[in-house]
């Protein structure tokens, strides 16, 4: 609160007064505020008309159906898949050696995806042989998945 000068008499009068007290004339510093008061409720519903839009635009993930196939998401999971089948072929390579520990596999070899959603891969590797010395050896390998969803080895063949 301060203190104004009324434009009429000169008297002191509080810039909350409606009017001053000893001339009755309408405060100017009242009416402003009056005035500043009105043009915030004219200014306030647009500013909050463009947030509300402003978030509405940027996506509403509630009301945004879900996607149903989103590419990326695709790949990177068939890609994690082929992973699996992949790792899981050469456990079961591994199982089979005489010196497990010993076993480096050639990991540029790629898996190839079947249309009926089974994996195919070659498998090389160098591992330890009965006689002490690392030897080559190459597998086939065909993984399907069962009824389950799981991984399952259909065919596992060293190659001469
Ligand atoms: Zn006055």
């Amino acid at each position: 609160m301060a203190l104004v000068k009324c434009h009429e008499c000169g008297a002191e009068i509080s810039d909350e007064a409606k009017k001053c007290l000893r001339c009755g004339a309408r405060s100017r510093a009242y009416n402003q505020r009056q005035l500043r008061k009105a043009a915030k409720i004219i200014f306030i519903p647009p500013l909050l008309l463009i947030i509300l839009l402003g978030v509405f635009l940027s996506g509403n993930p509630g009301s945004r159906p879900p996607l149903p196939l989103d590419p990326v998401r695709a790949a990177e999971k068939e890609e994690y898949e082929n992973m699996r089948a992949v790792m899981l072929c050469r456990d079961s390579v591994t199982a089979n050696l005489r010196d497990p520990d010993s076993a480096k596999f050639d990991t540029s070899t790629p898996a190839t995806r079947l249309k009926d959603g089974a994996v195919i891969l070659n498998i090389t590797l160098r591992a330890r042989s009965g006689f002490g010395g690392m030897t080559n050896a190459e597998y086939f390998c065909h993984i399907k998945k069962n009824g389950s969803g799981i991984w399952e080895i259909t065919k596992l063949i060293q190659k001469e």
